[in-house]
Protein backbone atom coordinates (compact mmCIF):
# COMPACT_ATOMS: atom_id res chain seq x y z
CA UNK A 1 0.00 0.00 0.00
CA UNK A 2 1.72 3.78 -1.20
CA UNK A 3 1.10 6.66 1.02
CA UNK A 4 1.68 9.75 0.93
CA UNK A 5 4.86 11.38 2.25
CA UNK A 6 3.89 14.51 3.78
CA UNK A 7 0.46 13.15 5.37
CA UNK A 8 1.08 9.63 5.18
CA UNK A 9 -2.90 8.83 3.98
CA UNK A 10 -2.72 5.77 1.96
CA UNK A 11 -2.60 6.56 -1.94
CA UNK A 12 -5.61 4.38 -3.90
CA UNK A 13 -7.31 5.85 -7.18
CA UNK A 14 -9.42 7.64 -5.41
CA UNK A 15 -7.17 9.99 -3.78
CA UNK A 16 -4.72 10.14 -6.52
CA UNK A 17 -0.79 11.37 -6.22
CA UNK A 18 1.71 13.38 -7.66
CA UNK A 19 5.67 13.69 -7.17
CA UNK A 20 7.41 16.48 -4.92
CA UNK A 21 10.62 17.48 -5.70
CA UNK A 22 12.36 17.80 -2.29
CA UNK A 23 15.93 18.22 -2.30
CA UNK A 24 17.67 15.71 -4.46
CA UNK A 25 15.13 12.75 -4.55
CA UNK A 26 11.46 13.17 -5.23
CA UNK A 27 8.87 11.67 -2.92
CA UNK A 28 5.21 10.55 -3.18
CA UNK A 29 2.46 13.19 -2.37
CA UNK A 30 -1.23 12.80 -2.35
CA UNK A 31 -3.48 15.65 -4.34
CA UNK A 32 -5.32 16.25 -1.32
CA UNK A 33 -1.33 17.87 0.29
CA UNK A 34 -0.42 18.99 -3.22
CA UNK A 35 -3.17 21.09 -3.64
CA UNK A 36 -2.66 22.56 -0.01
CA UNK A 37 1.22 22.84 -0.83
CA UNK A 38 0.09 25.36 -3.93
CA UNK A 39 -2.17 27.18 -1.76
CA UNK A 40 0.95 27.81 0.02
CA UNK A 41 3.03 29.04 -2.71
CA UNK A 42 1.11 30.73 -4.24
CA UNK A 43 0.48 32.76 -0.94
CA UNK A 44 3.86 32.80 -0.61
CA UNK A 45 4.73 34.33 -4.31
CA UNK A 46 2.29 36.91 -3.89
CA UNK A 47 4.07 38.29 -0.59
CA UNK A 48 0.87 37.27 1.12
CA UNK A 49 -0.68 35.21 4.54
CA UNK A 50 -2.08 32.00 3.02
CA UNK A 51 -5.38 30.88 4.20
CA UNK A 52 -5.50 29.69 7.97
CA UNK A 53 -7.18 26.35 7.22
CA UNK A 54 -4.16 25.94 4.79
CA UNK A 55 -1.89 26.60 7.40
CA UNK A 56 -4.10 24.36 10.27
CA UNK A 57 -3.87 21.72 7.16
CA UNK A 58 -0.11 21.19 7.77
CA UNK A 59 0.15 22.15 11.02
CA UNK A 60 -1.80 19.09 12.13
CA UNK A 61 0.40 16.93 10.18
CA UNK A 62 2.59 15.30 12.96
CA UNK A 63 5.29 13.67 10.25
CA UNK A 64 6.07 17.35 8.98
CA UNK A 65 7.91 18.26 12.23
CA UNK A 66 9.28 14.74 12.59
CA UNK A 67 10.56 14.53 9.26
CA UNK A 68 13.58 17.12 9.37
CA UNK A 69 13.86 17.19 5.34
CA UNK A 70 9.86 18.09 5.15
CA UNK A 71 9.93 20.48 8.17
CA UNK A 72 12.89 22.78 6.19
CA UNK A 73 10.87 22.34 3.09
CA UNK A 74 7.89 23.63 5.28
CA UNK A 75 9.54 26.33 7.44
CA UNK A 76 9.43 28.98 4.85
CA UNK A 77 5.47 28.39 4.08
CA UNK A 78 4.57 27.45 7.90
CA UNK A 79 6.82 29.83 10.29
CA UNK A 80 5.29 33.32 10.55
CA UNK A 81 8.40 35.01 11.37
CA UNK A 82 10.42 32.76 9.09
CA UNK A 83 7.74 34.04 5.90
CA UNK A 84 8.46 37.92 6.92
CA UNK A 85 12.04 37.35 7.19
CA UNK A 86 12.52 35.94 3.74
CA UNK A 87 10.11 38.35 2.62
CA UNK A 88 11.83 40.81 3.97
CA UNK A 89 14.89 39.83 2.59
CA UNK A 90 13.41 39.41 -1.24
CA UNK A 91 12.14 42.95 -0.41
CA UNK A 92 15.87 43.93 0.19
CA UNK A 93 17.36 42.00 -2.39
CA UNK A 94 14.91 43.72 -5.03
CA UNK A 95 15.42 47.16 -3.80
CA UNK A 96 19.31 46.52 -4.22
CA UNK A 97 19.63 45.15 -7.32
CA UNK A 98 17.10 48.58 -8.39
CA UNK A 99 19.79 50.07 -7.10
CA UNK A 100 22.86 48.25 -8.83
CA UNK A 101 20.63 48.79 -12.11
CA UNK A 102 20.12 52.67 -12.00
CA UNK A 103 23.52 52.90 -11.09
CA UNK A 104 24.38 51.11 -14.00
CA UNK A 105 22.58 52.88 -16.29
CA UNK A 106 24.02 56.24 -14.47
CA UNK A 107 27.51 55.34 -14.24
CA UNK A 108 29.82 58.22 -15.83
CA UNK A 109 32.36 56.31 -18.16
CA UNK A 110 35.68 58.30 -18.77
CA UNK A 111 39.00 57.46 -20.27
CA UNK A 112 40.08 60.62 -18.39
CA UNK A 113 41.05 59.92 -14.86
CA UNK A 114 38.67 62.51 -14.08
CA UNK A 115 35.49 63.92 -14.27
CA UNK A 116 34.72 67.63 -14.82
CA UNK A 117 32.90 69.34 -11.94
CA UNK A 118 33.65 66.23 -9.67
CA UNK A 119 36.49 64.86 -7.13
CA UNK A 120 36.88 61.89 -6.43
CA UNK A 121 35.68 60.87 -3.01
CA UNK A 122 36.72 56.44 -2.85
CA UNK A 123 38.44 54.08 -5.33
CA UNK A 124 36.54 51.34 -5.50
CA UNK A 125 39.04 49.21 -7.59
CA UNK A 126 39.39 47.54 -10.83
CA UNK A 127 36.55 46.24 -13.29
CA UNK A 128 36.13 44.83 -16.44
CA UNK A 129 34.50 43.43 -19.09
CA UNK A 130 34.92 40.79 -21.93
CA UNK A 131 33.27 39.97 -25.02
CA UNK A 132 34.22 37.85 -27.84
CA UNK A 133 32.76 38.67 -31.72
CA UNK A 134 32.02 34.56 -32.28
CA UNK A 135 33.35 32.40 -35.33
CA UNK A 136 30.77 33.51 -37.70
CA UNK A 137 32.16 37.17 -39.20
CA UNK A 138 34.54 36.49 -41.09
CA UNK A 139 32.14 33.58 -43.28
CA UNK A 140 29.60 36.20 -43.19
CA UNK A 141 32.21 39.21 -44.99
CA UNK A 142 33.48 36.56 -47.27
CA UNK A 143 29.74 35.39 -48.69
CA UNK A 144 29.34 39.44 -49.00
CA UNK A 145 32.67 39.77 -51.88
CA UNK A 146 30.74 41.34 -53.78
CA UNK A 147 29.02 44.12 -51.71
CA UNK A 148 31.59 47.41 -51.47
CA UNK A 149 33.96 47.91 -49.19
CA UNK A 150 32.26 50.22 -47.69
CA UNK A 151 29.06 48.18 -46.89
CA UNK A 152 31.32 45.34 -45.63
CA UNK A 153 33.57 47.55 -43.17
CA UNK A 154 30.00 49.20 -41.60
CA UNK A 155 28.86 45.15 -40.68
CA UNK A 156 31.78 44.98 -39.45
CA UNK A 157 32.07 48.60 -37.23
CA UNK A 158 27.86 47.55 -35.94
CA UNK A 159 29.49 44.43 -34.87
CA UNK A 160 32.83 45.80 -33.23
CA UNK A 161 30.24 48.65 -31.87
CA UNK A 162 28.34 45.78 -29.98
CA UNK A 163 30.76 43.64 -28.72
CA UNK A 164 32.26 46.73 -27.13
CA UNK A 165 28.93 47.39 -26.00
CA UNK A 166 28.30 44.19 -24.03
CA UNK A 167 31.98 44.63 -22.60
CA UNK A 168 31.40 47.71 -21.45
CA UNK A 169 27.75 46.31 -19.86
CA UNK A 170 29.91 43.80 -17.63
CA UNK A 171 32.05 46.37 -16.45
CA UNK A 172 29.41 48.71 -15.91
CA UNK A 173 27.67 46.09 -14.19
CA UNK A 174 30.81 44.70 -11.96
CA UNK A 175 31.28 48.78 -10.85
CA UNK A 176 27.59 49.71 -9.68
CA UNK A 177 28.24 46.06 -7.70
CA UNK A 178 30.83 47.82 -5.69
CA UNK A 179 28.66 51.19 -4.83
CA UNK A 180 30.62 53.51 -7.46
CA UNK A 181 28.72 55.86 -9.56
CA UNK A 182 31.58 56.23 -12.32
CA UNK A 183 34.36 54.54 -14.20
CA UNK A 184 37.66 56.22 -15.11
CA UNK A 185 40.72 55.82 -16.87
CA UNK A 186 38.55 53.33 -19.18
CA UNK A 187 40.50 51.15 -22.27
CA UNK A 188 39.50 48.77 -24.08
CA UNK A 189 41.77 46.13 -25.70
CA UNK A 190 41.21 44.48 -28.70
CA UNK A 191 42.59 40.36 -29.06
CA UNK A 192 42.38 38.12 -31.84
CA UNK A 193 42.77 34.19 -31.29
CA UNK A 194 42.76 31.40 -33.51
CA UNK A 195 39.56 30.50 -34.91
CA UNK A 196 38.94 33.83 -36.16
CA UNK A 197 37.65 35.16 -33.03
CA UNK A 198 37.86 38.63 -31.69
CA UNK A 199 37.85 39.40 -28.13
CA UNK A 200 37.11 42.74 -26.70
CA UNK A 201 38.43 43.55 -23.14
CA UNK A 202 37.40 47.07 -21.40
CA UNK A 203 38.86 47.89 -18.36
CA UNK A 204 38.67 50.72 -15.54
CA UNK A 205 38.99 52.23 -12.20
CA UNK A 206 35.46 52.10 -10.30
CA UNK A 207 35.12 55.26 -8.35
CA UNK A 208 32.92 57.36 -6.49
CA UNK A 209 32.53 60.73 -7.06
CA UNK A 210 31.07 63.73 -5.72
CA UNK A 211 30.31 67.24 -6.79
CA UNK A 212 32.61 69.74 -6.15
CA UNK A 213 31.63 72.52 -3.39
CA UNK A 214 30.06 75.95 -5.59
CA UNK A 215 33.34 77.86 -4.65
CA UNK A 216 36.12 75.52 -6.09
CA UNK A 217 34.09 74.97 -9.03
ZN1 LIG B 1 -0.96 13.83 1.75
Amino acid sequence: MERCSICQKEINRYVGATWLKLGKKDIKICHICNMNLGILQSANEAGTNPDPSVVEYFESIKNISLDPELSAYFRPYLDKEERERLAQEEAERKELEQKHKEAEANMICTTGFQVDGYRIRKYCGLVGGEAVLGTGFVSEFAASVSDTFGKRSGMFEEKMRMVKLEAQMEMRRQAAQTGANAIIGVSYQIATFAANMIGVSVNGTAVVIETLPEEVR
